[in-house]
Parts: structure tokens; C-alpha cells; sequence
């Protein structure tokens, strides 16, 4: 193995010895079930681990990551995770997290064609086409950013919208989808407004932050 890789098993050992002296019965604990309340959506991108950003341990956090962040109706990858999350594991939250510089948002904007990628950053395209008209009154350098919170917040709709959600709401289960971003010039997380606790509430809420957004870019504040 690489020098590169040998350092990965290194630190692995030191942080599992650490752990099991600072907190003595801590992998005995884990090894008998998880119970998060939270489940994560987020981007692939390296700079945005979930765990570290919100100060959560192992056990604490589902996680599902993919290019932007996104959402599809027919994505079985990230429907499975939503369901077992909801079903079994009962979380209470469910955060879309985008982020600020964002490699897939920015590809969406510029039309760079990277490869196979291409056709899963067409779903954030989609989300650019809707907002085509707010996005043209925006200066170019803060389309990226505005266009990460659109996309948060159409992603959030998606989840809203899932079979698995509907059914949870429908057997009375509480669980909130809300929308967040990231920004990794500052380390922190933005509540973009869009929380969703059940279908009734989805509209108010989508139309609430869409106008958030719009308020936001058009008046130049950060
Ligand atoms: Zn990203």
C-alpha cells in the first residue's frame, strides 16, 4: 500500500485507542443499534463531512451524499436510504444540506460538460430552467451561490413529495425535511427558511423561501 493509504489504518488506530480511553463502552454501545434522529443529504464534495460540520459522533447521523445534493423521484439509491431512515430508523429530521462553491451547482450554471455526470447535474439545469428568471436579475458571481439555495429547496419539495414521506405523514409519524447550506469560506451553515413538517405545510414554505431567495440576491446582502 501507498504511504498515502498506510497513514489512513495509522490514524484509524490512534483515534479507536482514543476513543476507548476517553470513552470507555463507546463501540459496545454503537455495536448494539443506532438510533439517529437525523439524517443528512448532502453533496459528495470532500469539504463537507456531516458529522464534523455538526459536531455529531458515529450513531448520531444518517448519511446520503451524492453530486449536489440532489433528489430524483426514481433514484432507488437515495429512496432506500430516505425510507430505511424514516421507517426504521425513525429519525426526527431530515436536512438537504447544499453548499456555497459548489463543483456541480457551478458545471449546472456554466453548461461544462464533465462526463457522465452531465446527466445527473441536468436535474440541477432543471432547477436553473425554473428559476431562469430570478437567476438573469442576479449579477453573475452570485448566481452559484443563489443557485445552491434554489437547489436545496427544490430538493427538499422532492423529498417532501416521496412516497416515503407522504406515508409517514399520513400515519401521523412526525418528521421535518428542512433546507440548509453550507459555507466553506466560513465553516458555517445557513437554515434557508424551507422546513416541511407535512404536506399541507410544503407550499407555504416553498413559496416563502423562493421569496427569501429572491429578496436576498436582489438586494445585494450577503
Ligand atoms: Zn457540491
Amino acid at each position: 500500500m501507498s504511504d498515502a493509504v498506510d497513514i489512513l489504518f495509522a490514524q484509524n488506530r490512534a483515534w479507536s485507542a482514543r476513543m476507548q480511553q476517553d470513552r470507555p463502552g463507546f463501540f459496545s454501545d454503537l455495536v448494539k443499534q443506532q438510533a439517529p434522529q437525523f439524517m443528512w443529504i448532502g453533496c459528495s464534495d470532500s469539504r463537507v463531512p456531516a458529522n464534523q460540520i455538526t459536531g455529531l459522533e458515529p450513531g448520531e447521523v444518517f448519511v446520503h451524499r451524492n453530486v449536489a445534493n440532489v433528489v430524483v423521484h426514481s433514484d432507488l439509491n437515495a429512496l432506500s436510504a430516505i425510507q430505511f431512515a424514516v421507517e426504521h430508523l425513525k429519525v426526527r429530521h431530515i436536512m438537504v444540506v447544499g453548499h456555497y462553491a459548489c463543483g456541480g451547482v457551478a458545471a449546472a450554471l456554466a453548461n461544462v460538460r464533465v462526463g457522465l455526470a452531465d446527466n445527473w447535474i441536468r436535474h440541477v439545469q432543471d432547477v436553473r430552467d425554473r428559476h431562469r428568471d430570478m437567476l438573469g436579475r442576479i449579477c453573475e458571481q452570485r448566481q452559484p451561490d443563489a443557485l445552491s439555495e434554489l437547489n436545496v429547496v427544490e430538493q427538499v419539495a422532492n423529498v417532501a413529495t416521496s412516497t416515503v414521506l407522504r406515508d409517514a405523514w399520513l400515519r401521523g409519524q412526525e418528521v421535518t425535511i428542512h433546507g440548509w447550506a453550507f459555507g466553506v469560506q466560513d465553516g458555517l451553515l445557513q437554515d434557508l427558511g424551507m422546513d416541511v413538517c407535512g404536506g399541507a405545510s410544503l407550499q407555504v414554505s416553498y413559496d416563502l423561501a423562493i421569496t427569501r431567495i429572491r429578496r436576498k440576491y436582489a438586494a445585494g446582502a450577503d
